[in-house]
């Protein structure tokens, strides 16, 4: 490592200057001499899902030698999944990136020092520009890194380097809800605490399998001394489904509809809360004209679900006390995710359920740290959950971070989908993807995958050298995990909690943060960073940047503060005083509209995009498979304990009648096809999915080869969970086949 990049490492790691040598050849779980935590047992947040777990991990040498859930965290309460409890193993891996790998003419990918790293993304980043112009150039992030490296990486691409273009993976999870909650609430907005899973006494599960994808949500669930009613809305007998008093398994994409027609169900019965509608919201009446035409009847030919069961539900929901609503993935990964996420939040408003405990329309995050991309990536939003296209609200973010507001561009940046599409078109040349699986993740991965091999100049950055998506990077540059580092994450009920640095990153890996210092040294853009030289310098920052906007947190004092509350919920002002510990929004009834008000918000249903048919007779579902496994499994497939707790390789499930229908046996790997591709995968014959229907789990590297790239018009998320497949016993001709 020559002077220049150490005098970069030392004046940017502050205190912390045993980077240095870690940097020079430390290795796993080091000694870490001038950590800032201290030997004992501390607490911080968990890194995979965005319940926001407190962990307690135990010290010795300053090394992190153990971790247990932490029982006073007002999250867990004590508990912890799988993935959790496996935390630390993960960083172990023998695949850590441990200095950057540059491609070099031979096609291989081989060591250099970061000196050399540095100084080729740059000047190929800076050609591309130059032959190309500005907008040549994108970058992906990530729900995975702390706020304070995503509120860098977004400032640093679009202030420093010119990058109009960047977009998040939480593309592929939230933007949905996002969207939905903007147009509704006036602000991006989830209104709950996990306290209402404890204080309803009926709750709706849309699209949502917490028994799996969010365990310690579901354990809230468990705790609730009301006896509650649980209904679940899915097509598949899920493990929450199972569980469930009452299950609706609505046909792939009815949930529109069927939403619709439970909403005029309550107007029908009188069950509508007409004070709160008058006093609180706008456009009631032309969302109860629009409802006409959405009787039972037809909401039981489309969802399958019979009209007295949906009548019956209506009206549990409309004589419920404290009714709360909960979607993720099964509503916002969909063509039409956004009106369907606001069908619940119609039903929310026109029922009063809303501002009090144990109500609420309250969508599930995905990724530990969606909630801090959604307000602090510079992507969608401006910082704070500002508009780009705003004046004031660029001057207001130039003048906080003292910068030229001409730095700032005036209008949005592309989002994933068009960042993909940019490349087909010969527009983006080179793109800079941070800590995700592109090319496992994104839908249509065939097509994915041609795309970023076509690009003139692809950097990774990531824990690992090993992750599809950096096999085909020209620049890999290592980044230290979870763990590794400081900052804070925001969790799906908005609360910040805290990340310590407990394990140094391995080799010459590095914090995020310091990888984009160095980014901004070699661009030659530093001095308008020159004030963060810590995450915590950044968390500063960030918190004026929330001053006045919905989000506001300037009454967190700092780290120690996070710490000694157990993590705080937005919005925390400096004058509010508030109790820290728990938040619930709207309490008064006021949204974020000018006028107070919250919109109904609704469209016509749409066909699904593409139906089965005579040549392709199932519809694919997708979703999580198992507690224990992690979207690419990139980390989770490092840990041997989590790896004995799910089947290693692909399989799909498939209903009896479905098995006898196709002559499919059970255990057998047989094909699944689609317009896209074909893949192997094991049969496993059940009846959790219905005639008609297969799942398969996300996990697996090849399934998004058959997934059809649509997108909602208003969010541009993908919509994973519904296409055209047929399945069949495998051929001897299928050898020679590429599958
Ligand atoms: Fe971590 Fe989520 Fe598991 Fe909690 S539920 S331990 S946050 S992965």
């Amino acid at each position: 490592m020559i002077k220049a990049v150490k005098n970069i490492v030392r004046q940017h790691e502050g205190k912390l200057t045993s980077a240095l040598r870690l940097a020079n050849g430390g290795h796993g779980l080091g000694r870490l001499p001038e950590a800032r935590v201290p030997d004992a047992t501390t607490t911080m947040v968990c890194g995979f899902c965005s319940t926001g777990c407190g962990l307690n991990v135990h010290l010795k040498d300053q090394r992190a030698v153990g971790m247990t859930p932490a029982t006073e965290y007002p999250v867990n309460l004590g508990m912890a999944c799988p993935k959790g409890w496996e935390a630390l193993e993960v960083l172990k891996a023998d695949d850590r990136a441990t200095q950057p790998y540059l491609r070099k003419p031979s096609g291989k990918l081989e060591p250099v020092d970061w000196d050399r790293a540095m100084r080729t993304f740059v000047d190929e980043f800076k050609s591309i520009q130059a032959k190309h112009g500005p907008d040549s150039l994108a970058f992906i992030s990530t729900g995975q890194i702390p706020t304070e490296e995503m509120a860098f990486l977004g400032s640093l691409a679009k202030f420093g380097m010119g990058i109009r273009h960047g977009d998040g993976n939480t593309r592929q999870c939230m933007a949905t809800s996002v969207v939905a909650y903007k147009q509704a609430f006036g602000f991006d907005a989830p209104p709950y605490t996990y306290a209402d899973f404890e204080a309803s006494d009926v709750l709706v599960f849309i699209g949502a399998n917490p028994c799996i994808a969010h365990p310690i949500m579901w354990e809230r669930v468990l705790r609730n001394p009301n006896d509650p009613r649980i209904v679940v809305i899915d097509p598949r007998k899920t493990e929450t489904a199972i569980a469930a008093s009452n299950h609706l398994p609505i046909n792939p994409k009815s949930d529109l509809t069927l939403l619709y027609a439970m909403a005029r169900e309550l107007i029908g019965q009188g069950l509508v809360d007409e004070e709160f509608v008058r006093s609180h919201t706008h456009d009631f009446d032309l969302f109860a004209a629009h409802l006409e035409t959405f009787t039972l009847e037809r909401a039981e030919e489309v969802s399958g679900i019979p009209a007295d069961e949906i009548r019956r539900i209506a009206e549990m929901i409309g004589r419920g006390e404290r009714v709360s609503f909960w979607w993720t993935m099964g509503v916002n990964q969909s063509y039409e995710g956004v009106r369907v996420a606001q069908a619940i939040i119609n039903i929310a408003l026109m029922t009063g359920n809303i501002g009090q405990p144990g109500t609420g329309a309250n969508s599930i995050t995905g990724q530990c740290n969606a909630m801090g991309s959604r307000l602090f990536s510079n992507t969608t939003n401006l910082l704070g959950g500002r508009d780009f296209t705003h004046e004031s609200d660029r001057q207001t973010v130039a003048d906080i971070l003292n910068i030229d507001a001409r730095r700032i561009p005036d209008q949005n940046g592309w989002a994933y989908d068009q960042i993909i599409e940019g490349i087909a078109l010969d527009k983006i040349k080179g793109l800079w993807i941070i800590a995700t699986n592109t090319v496992h993740s994104w839908i249509n991965q065939k097509h994915a995958r041609a795309m970023l091999d076509k690009l003139d100049f692809l950097v990774v950055q990531d824990m690992y050298h090993s992750t599809e998506t950096a096999a085909q990077a020209d620049l890999v540059l290592p980044a230290a995990g979870w763990g590794e580092k400081e900052g804070t994450f925001i969790n799906s009920e908005r609360r910040i909690g805290p990340l310590k640095r407990v394990a140094a990153p391995p080799g010459q890996a590095m914090a995020d943060f310091h990888i984009f210092k160095l980014v901004a040294h070699y661009w030659g853009c530093d001095e308008l960073f020159s004030e963060w030289n810590d995450p915590a310098d950044v968390f500063e920052s960030l918190r004026e940047l929330s001053r006045n906007q919905p989000c506001d947190f300037t009454g967190i004092g700092g780290y120690e503060m996070l710490d000694q509350n157990g993590g705080i919920q937005w919005p925390y002002r400096s004058e509010s005083g508030d109790d820290a510990q728990e938040r619930r929004l709207f309490e008064d009834g006021r949204f974020y509209h000018a006028d107070g008000k919250a919109r109904f918000c609704f469209d016509q249903p749409k066909p699904m995009p593409e139906p089965p048919d005579m040549k392709y007779p199932l519809v694919l579902l997708t979703g999580r498979g198992t507690a224990s496994q992690w979207h690419t499994q990139t980390r989770t497939g490092k840990s041997a304990i989590l790896r004995k707790l799910y089947p290693q390789s692909i399989y799909v499930e498939i209903n009896h009648a479905d098995g006898e229908r196709f002559e499919i046996e059970h255990g057998k790997t047989i094909i699944v096809e689609s317009r896209r591709h074909r893949i192997r995968a094991k049969s496993f014959l059940t009846n959790t999915v219905r005639p008609g229907q297969i799942f398969i789990p996300m996990h697996y590297e090849t399934v998004n080869r058959l997934t059809r790239a649509d997108f909602d018009p208003y969010s541009r998320q993908p919509s994973y969970k519904a296409c055209a497949v047929a399945i069949r016993n495998v051929h001897y001709t299928d050898v020679d086949e590429e599958e």
